[in-house]
């Protein structure tokens, strides 16, 4: 059976050419950055080289990107950064309550160090109103974080406008765009942005490895301390291999972002309205125009999203929920709450994120075997009963 990936919001295969431009960093070209003498050199040259390809993806300049493990650690490293190094002065931290975890958890974790979070809510879209941001500003606040398209329904955020509300207000402002670097134009310039989040795995990178733009003049406390390496914002020898992969995959989205977009979005609307249309009582999730171009996210009435999983997965198609227990989170999601979904239709949810090996066919493949397994369950669904 042929497998048909459609999570690529969670992760996306490495592209050939990325893993083919790493391989020499793992045998031939292993010499540690730092060191002096020609073979270290060659490594240092390929990290600047990278780090050309990432700054013009975003529109920044080459010493404002600096590397990190991931997009969590991005997250961690631009809200903790700022708090503490701000803390003597404001103690206010303003964010969305459909973020992901990586800011959330973080935001907690400052909330017990006596820092105050504003939690901001959003439409039904899952839209956040620049409105509530600037009516969420005190004398004490430090930060506002909004990411910039959230990764289960694909809704893209003002962030142009809560930048210029920010920047009125000068206070620091950090977007997640672990979503949309390499498949939205991003320019950090444009958004108006202090800090902006980034995952190589999600643009066909190699995973564990990622970067956050700080803008210059940032006040922000590094908190992996050790050698020079990053000058000195993030110690350790770098993963030279992962950065080498990082900055082919920006290379290449950024010379085949606007018609891959286009292609997609064709997928998606197509996958959208041939559910909507196949199967009765759904709901589309997130908001119809501003959403990203490969995210298709829905709620079946009387079905449970496990169910359909587990039944995709028999077929060999791969997808995602917002259900509770799945892809190992016990809460349902916060996302779909926050937007004000009922349980039912929280635990009905189901996400397909299409990516760069999604065909047509695939498609209608799904098209063709997800109602079959949706009129399947509805048979045996304890949920339909109560209504018959
Ligand atoms: N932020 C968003 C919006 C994400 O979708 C993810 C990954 O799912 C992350 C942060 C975390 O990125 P990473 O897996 O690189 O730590």
């Amino acid at each position: 059976m042929k497998r048909i990936y459609l999570d690529y919001a969670a992760t996306t295969p490495t592209h050939p050419e990325v893993a083919k431009a790493m391989l020499p960093y793992f045998t031939e070209v292993f010499g540690n950055p730092s060191s002096i003498y020609s073979h270290g050199q060659e490594a240092k040259g390929a990290i600047d080289e990278a780090r050309i390809h990432l700054a013009e993806l975003i529109g920044a300049r080459n010493e404002e990107i600096v590397f990190t493990s991931g997009g969590t650690e991005a997250d961690n490293f631009a809200i903790k950064g700022v708090a503490f190094a701000n803390k003597n002065k404001r103690d206010h931290v303003i964010i969305s309550s459909i973020e992901h975890h990586a800011v959330i958890e973080t935001c907690k974790f400052l909330e017990k160090r006596g820092f105050n979070v504003t939690y901001l809510p959003v439409d039904e879209y899952g839209l956040v109103d620049p409105g509530d941001v600037k009516k969420a500003i005190t004398n004490k606040t430090i930060l506002i974080s909004v990411m910039h398209a959230n990764n289960e329904v694909g809704t893209i955020e003002p962030i142009d406008e809560i930048g210029k509300i920010a920047k009125e207000a000068g206070i620091y402002f950090h977007t997640d765009a672990v979503q949309t670097v390499g498949h939205i134009p991003v320019d950090v310039n444009e958004l108006g942005v202090d800090l902006l989040s980034m995952s190589a795995h999600k643009l066909y990178g190699p995973k564990g490895i990622g970067a956050l733009y700080i803008r210059k003049g940032t006040k922000l406390a590094s908190f992996i301390h050790g050698g020079e390496q990053e000058r000195r914002w993030r110690a350790g020898t770098e993963n030279v291999p992962g950065i080498v992969g990082l900055g082919r995959a920006a290379e290449l989205a950024r010379q085949k972002m606007s018609e891959e977009a286009e292609r997609l979005a064709y997928l998606r609307d197509k996958l959208i309205k041939g559910i909507l249309e196949r199967i009765g009582h759904t709901h589309l999730n997130g908001h119809p125009s501003r959403r990203l171009p490969n995210n298709v996210n829905v709620s079946v009435d009387f079905v449970e999203g496990e169910s359909m999983l587990l039944n995709l997965d028999l077929e060999g198609i791969c997808a995602s929920t917002g259900s509770a227990c799945s892809s190992s989170s016990l809460e349902p999601s916060h996302v779909l709450l926050a937007m004000g979904l009922s349980h039912e239709h929280v635990h009905g949810s189901l996400r397909l994120t299409l990516g760069k090996w999604t065909t047509d066919e695939m498609i209608e493949q799904v098209l063709d075997v997800l109602p079959r397994i949706v009129a399947k369950l509805r048979a045996i669904s304890p949920l339909l009963k109560g209504q018959r």
